[in-house]
């Protein structure tokens, strides 16, 4: 049996999951790294451990974890994992697959941290502290970007100036690779069909919608950051450049603070106060009219997005998935409203059951399979982890 710890390293934080195999059996988060009190959390089974102390640092954070571990029984050391999956959100165009991080190639990673200047250096602080706690454990680093790597250059290329590109990296590369390659594998199971062609629009508080051909993402919304495309909790997603340079001069702002506004006080947040859609519609509920044009924008948004990645798509699949994508029947009632003439017919009763399992909510009238599949990027992470073992 495999022990395999996926990790995911923030700048202040860290969540963690432990899988045996393609089981997962324990949970848990550290938060507050830094600060005067961390706070530390294992679930497992129906157990829970927490602990709360100042952890300056992921070492300190990540010898909680090992410990917490110990005390359920887990290990009694990391030295006894087989090997920790790691999520890294940016693997600019070196890295296009999973792959194992050692001394040999921890620069390379190290020199794109530029592009995701937030979260790299986090993601690889967690890397750097397992190969230092544990040298005999594999290192994978699973990244964000790459499922989107097989997009062809006329798609992932913005109409800048070519140095842009080949001196800066400047380009798109889509985030959330992580899910949408599991849920379209799925999919594919699903429908029992060896090459997917299908729209996967994965709608959390970060959302991103990406076209999938033979199996392969031909386009994705979000660009060189996560910023681009669909409208998201606190980001603006597609805007006008020309509105953020009248918004700088007109209120003389720096492009941090430009940067602060679009990333973390725009999209559902700016338009109606909440970013958490369950607010929102209890909110719509009571008439207010700013919640119903945010949810209105949202989901035109997303309609937007799948009909022009039909246009470059066979598609023959929706699929919805996170948090919104698999809870919120609204959301996809309305986009599969707004896409009916194109031959999307939701089935409103399949569409109003809660569950966890993988369902199609089209009719059997429905030119396109609906489908409603549960993501889960640890269990994904732990896979391409386990590959290397
Ligand atoms: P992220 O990982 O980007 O933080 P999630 O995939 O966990 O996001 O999705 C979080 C969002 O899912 C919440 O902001 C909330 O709007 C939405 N959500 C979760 N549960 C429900 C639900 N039952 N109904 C509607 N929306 C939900």
């Amino acid at each position: 049996m495999k022990k395999i710890l996926v990790l995911n390293s923030g700048s202040s934080s860290l969540k963690f999951q432990l899988f045996l195999d393609e089981e997962s059996v324990a949970s848990g988060l550290v938060e507050q790294i830094g600060e005067k009190i961390s706070n530390a959390q294992l679930k497992f089974a129906d157990k829970k451990i927490e602990k709360k102390e100042e952890l300056k640092n992921h070492e300190e954070a990540l010898k909680i974890v090992s410990l917490m571990l110990k005390e359920a029984g887990f290990l009694n050391e990391f030295s006894e994992l087989n090997a920790v999956g790691h999520r890294v959100v940016h693997g600019g165009e070196d890295f296009i697959k999973a792959t194992k991080i050692d001394n040999s190639n921890i620069e390379k990673l190290e020199s794109i941290s530029s592009l995701a200047p937030l979260h790299n250096p986090a993601n690889i602080a967690g890397i750097k502290t397992i190969l230092n706690l544990a040298p005999n454990v594999i290192n994978v680093a699973v990244f964000d970007t790459a499922f989107h790597q097989t997009m062809p250059e006329y798609a992932y290329r913005y109409a800048i100036a070519d140095e842009f590109y080949t001196k800066d990296s400047i380009r798109r590369y889509g985030f959330h690779g992580t899910s949408h390659e599991y849920v379209s594998q799925k999919a594919a199971e699903f429908l029992g069909v060896k090459q997917l062609n299908a729209i996967s629009a994965h709608l959390g508080n970060g959302a991103s919608i990406s076209a999938i051909k033979d199996g392969k993402c031909v386009d994705t919304s979000m660009g060189l950051t996560p910023l681009e495309g669909l409208i998201m909790g606190t980001r603006c997603g597609d805007i006008d450049g020309g509105a953020l340079f009248f918004m700088a001069r007109k209120h003389n702002l720096s492009i941090d603070e430009l940067d602060k506004i679009c990333n973390k006080k725009s999209g559902m947040l700016a338009l109606c106060g909440a970013n958490d859609m369950r607010d929102i519609e209890d909110n719509m509920q009571k008439g207010d009219e700013k919640s119903k044009l945010a949810f209105e924008m949202f989901c035109y948004r997303i309609t937007k997005y799948i009909g022009s990645y039909l246009a470059v798509t066979p598609a023959s699949a929706l699929i919805f998935t996170a948090g919104i994508g698999e809870n919120d029947n609204l959301v996809r009632e309305k986009v599969c409203e707004n896409l009916s003439h194109l031959g999307f017919e939701i089935d409103k009763e399949k569409n109003n059951i809660r569950s966890k399992e993988i369902r199609n909510i089209a009719t059997s009238n429905s030119k396109y399979a609906i489908l409603v599949i549960p993501t889960n990027e640890e269990l994904s992470i732990a896979k391409q982890t386990m590959a290397f073992c």
